[in-house]
This record gives C-alpha cells, structure tokens and sequence, in this order.
C-alpha cells in the first residue's frame, strides 16, 4: 500500500488545493495505512467541470456502445491481472476477511463490469413504428449528463462500479465521491480505468467529508443526477438537495431483512443460511439477514441451532484463515454495542454474543461478537431500526398471516428470504412480501443479470442488470414527419376549416 492515494480529477491524480489530509485507517488493528485528500470546493467545481467538459466533447458520451464495452472489458482485465492487490486493499481498508474478498467481493465485482460492458450495447425499447397515420415514431435512450456518486464503506469497490461503472458504461461521465473511511481501492480502481482507455474527464474521484464536500457535489449546479449507496437518513438528505435542481436521484439504501422459517422447512439448511445470511461482510451487508422469524413447531431447533454454528464462527485477523473480521470503526462498535443494550432494555433476552473478542496482537482493532437476542418485542428499535452490524433477533410465529405481516412491519424494503418445502406458500410469499429482492431457501445471492431495486424506504431505482444501465439514461421521443404535406390533416383543430 501506498503512503499517499491521491484524488483523480482530469486524468490527473491530484492533491487538495488546501494541501490538507486525512488518514485512512485499518480497522483491524486502529492503525493508519494512507492518507487520503481533504477536497475543497474548488476541487470539486474542477471534478464536475472535467466531467461537463468530457460530456460535451463526446468522445465518450458519443461513441459506439461497442467501443465503450471494449474499454470496460480491457479494465476487468487490468482488475483480474491485479486480483490479489486489489483483494488486499479492501480487506485492509474494511475489515473483510481476505477470504471474502479474494473468492467473493472481487471476482464478482469484475464478473459486474464483464456484464455491464455486455449489457452497455443492448439498448431495449418500443418498436420504431407509424402511432399516427402521418408521422414515424422512435425511442432514444441518452446519457443524463454528469453524474455525482456517493458510496458507503461496506463494499467499496462494488458499491463504485454498481453506480459510476453502469453511468459510464452508457456514455455519462461521473464525479465519485467514496466514504471518507475505504477510499482506496475507488482510487485504485480510477487509475485502472485510465489504463483501460477512458478518455480524461470522464471518470473523477473527490475525497473528502460527506456533510461538506458530499453535500456541495449533491447540490452542484452542474450535476445531472445523484446516484447514492448509502443510509436512507442520508438518502433523504440528498432527495432534499437534488430538489433544488430537480436533479434526478437514484438512491439504495438501507435494509432489515427478514429471514422466515416455516414449520416445513429443512431447519438444518435454514440454520446454515441463516449463519451466512447474517455475517456475510462481517454483518455489515444492507441485505444481511436480521430478524428471524420461525415458526413456533421449529423454532427451538432453529434457534439452538443457530447459537451452535455461530459458536464455530472464527472471528480475527481478516488475513488469516477466519470468518469474521472487525466492524469498521470504533464509533460504529459502540453504535452496535448501543443497539444491544436497548434490545435488553426493551425485553430481548442475549443468548449469544456481543462482547469484545480478544484477538492477539489485534488488541485496538474494532473486533464484536454476533449478538444472537430472543424477543417477541415486535416494537423493539433491534427489530425495526438498522444496526448495520452483527445483532439479530429471533422471534416465534404461529400462522402464516403473522409471519408476513411482523416481516412486512418495517419502513425497509429492501431484501427477505423464506425457508419452505411448500411451493405455492413460497411463491405466495414472493408476492406477499413488500421487499425488492425475495429469496426462497436462499438468502444474499445477486448474479449480475439480476437487477438489485428497493421497496419502501429502502431506495429508487435499481442496480445490476439491463434495468441497472437504464437507471443512467433518458428516454426520448423522436418523431419525423412522413407526409410531406403542407398542412398535416390534424391542423384544423388549432386553426382554419377541415
Ligand atoms: P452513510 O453514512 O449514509 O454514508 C454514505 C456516503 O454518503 C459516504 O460517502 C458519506 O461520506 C456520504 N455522506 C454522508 N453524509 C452526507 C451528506 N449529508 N451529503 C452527502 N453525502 C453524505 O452510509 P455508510 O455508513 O457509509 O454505509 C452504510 C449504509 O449504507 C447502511 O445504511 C447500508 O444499508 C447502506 N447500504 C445500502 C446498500 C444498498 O444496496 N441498498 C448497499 C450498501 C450499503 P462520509 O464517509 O465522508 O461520511
């Protein structure tokens, strides 16, 4: 790793014009790795200018989507030559284990941008065709313009290529602004894509604070639209800003999954899942499972079920062979750790977990147990409010109708998943359950073709897939005139006789 990661404005890696910095620390062991940039305003006004003027040039914006996709497949390349260095980064910057980010995080992030180069020359539509006897009408899809990307630090890699890689795929050019804590593999990531053949301008990085230089990119005049990935408080905020120039905003953003058990399932598979559900990225994951709601039949051998797989879970040095890494900062520990004592104070009963490990040599890293907490507090704040961390509840239901309707009961709406032999009562859930993503015997899974949307409070808009891409364009009509006529035979409405 490098001592200084610098922003990337123009093609250029660049330096604050305030020469100020700020370190980026792995959480791991609550040492610095790099430091990173403070932007200022003026840094930000030249990012959203190189990006215009890109735009405006056209040399992407315009090209074939074939020349776009060949740029992107080289960059995947340039990632996949790189695997391990990119792999090391994001586990040192977030705290994922080495082997999530190795086997998971970045191959599936290069098959994202394989798939989104593919995806980027298939431009789907209405058919050209005579709506009106004289005229021929058409569709367009068009770039928005510039494009402000806001990311969080639990996938930084992924949440950047999700957002700015899909606008740039369909000629946008994009000013990103990373989450102050993981900003280095973004910056990594614009170098390789300079490498790749990205003309300069198109593809901008700015460091710095969210409620400063996150806010002013949001509510720059010349920015088109804001694409965010992050908390639905901060969500709410940038809808406010964007409404000032009616900015078009994209925004995922949180989650509480719900994880229903039903008394036909296989409960050791669900046990598994559940496991995986909720720890995949160290219970740091929008979609992680939260809330497990199981039928009162099983619930028992679910729940022991549960408190003895996570007693195998290693938690310690993301660069050893491990399960589970440190949450990402101290702040964001003591936020879970709140989290816990609430949901003892609201009734909850701990029946695993929460405390801080001791991991040798790791003594200032940021280490939590998975908290396991039986409650049928339905109101609890562990059960409605995102922890964002390892803290689950397990709860017992009776009928099918409570099980839907206690899942449902959350302002989120972003994934759920239900375990069951029983094909009708699984397709009935698909629909029942007000969530964008459902998993049947399955939870966390997200192949490329497949978009990644939201429901409720949860988000707008859609990543991955063909409606991912089309999140980044306009449509547009065009219509041209087939009759030659002088006065087309519709005119007399407005004026004149028939
Ligand atoms: P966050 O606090 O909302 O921050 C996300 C990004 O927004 C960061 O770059 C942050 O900058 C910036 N920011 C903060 N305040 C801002 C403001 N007032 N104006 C403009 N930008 C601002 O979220 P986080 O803690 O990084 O990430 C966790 C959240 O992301 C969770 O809620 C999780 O569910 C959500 N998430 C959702 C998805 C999804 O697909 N739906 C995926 C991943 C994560 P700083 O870092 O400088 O504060």
């Amino acid at each position: 790793m490098k001592d200084k990661y610098r922003m990337f404005i123009d093609g250029q890696s660049v330096e604050s014009s305030s020469g100020a910095w700020s370190p980026v620390i792995n959480p791991a062991t609550g040492t610095k790795i790099s430091d990173v940039p403070v932007a200022t305003r003026e840094d930000v006004d030249r990012a959203v200018d190189a990006a215009r003027s890109s735009f405006r040039k056209g040399d992407w914006s315009f090209a074939p989507p074939v020349t776009r996709s060949g740029v992107l497949l080289k960059l995947a390349d340039i990632m996949e030559s790189k695997l391990n260095e990119y792999a090391i980064a994001e586990s040192m910057i977030s705290g994922k284990t080495m082997k999530q980010a190795l086997n998971y995080d970045i191959p599936y992030t290069i098959d994202n941008i394989r798939f989104i180069a593919g995806a980027a020359r298939v431009f789907e539509g209405q058919a050209m065709k005579e709506y009106v006897p004289e005229g021929t009408s058409a569709i367009r899809r068009d770039p928005i313009g510039v494009v402000a990307v806001i990311t969080p630090w639990n996938y930084p890699l992924m949440e950047v290529v999700w957002r700015a890689i899909e606008a740039i795929a369909v000629g946008n050019s994009v000013v990103v602004k990373p989450a102050s804590l993981t900003p280095i593999t973004t910056i990594m990531l614009a170098e390789d894509l300079k490498a790749a053949g990205v003309p300069d301008g198109v593809f901008n990085v700015v460091t710095g604070p969210g409620g400063s230089i996150g806010e002013y990119l949001a509510s720059h005049k010349d920015v088109d639209m804001i694409a965010f990935t992050g908390s639905t408080e901060v969500g709410r905020r940038l809808m406010e800003l964007g409404a000032a120039t009616t900015k078009k905003v994209s925004l995922e953003l949180g989650g509480k999954a719900p994880f229903i058990v039903f008394d036909d399932a296989d409960v050791e598979a669900a046990v598994q899942g559940a496991v995986v559900g909720g720890l995949v990225n160290n219970g740091q994951d929008c979609a992680n499972s939260t809330r497990y709601y199981v039928h009162s039949s099983v619930y028992d051998k679910f729940r022991d079920g549960l408190v003895n797989e996570l007693k195998k879970v290693r938690i310690g040095d993301p660069f050893e062979n491990v399960d589970m890494g440190p949450l990402i900062s101290a702040s964001h520990r003591e936020r879970v750790e709140g989290y816990i004592r609430k949901g003892v104070e609201e009734g909850g009963r701990l029946i695993y977990g929460g405390r801080r490990p001791s991991i040798q040599g790791h003594e200032n890293g940021f280490f939590l147990e998975p908290a396991v907490i039986e409650t049928d507090n339905q109101k609890s704040a562990i059960v409605q409010e995102e922890i964002f961390g390892p803290v689950w509840t397990v709860l017992k239901f009776e009928t099918y109708e409570e099980a839907i309707e206690k899942a449902n009961d959350v302002i989120y709406g972003l994934g759920a998943s239900v375990w069951t032999k029983d094909v009708q009562r699984a397709v009935k859930a698909t629909r029942d359950l007000e969530f964008a993503t459902v998993w049947v015997n399955e939870h966390v899974v997200v192949p490329s073709e497949m978009p990644w949307p939201s429901y409720k409070q949860s988000g707008a808009g859609a990543s991955l897939s063909i409606y991912g891409l089309e999140e980044y364009t306009y449509i547009k009509h065009v219509y041209f005139d087939i009759s030659g006529l002088k006065r087309k035979s519709w005119y007399y409405q407005v004026y004149g006789e028939k």
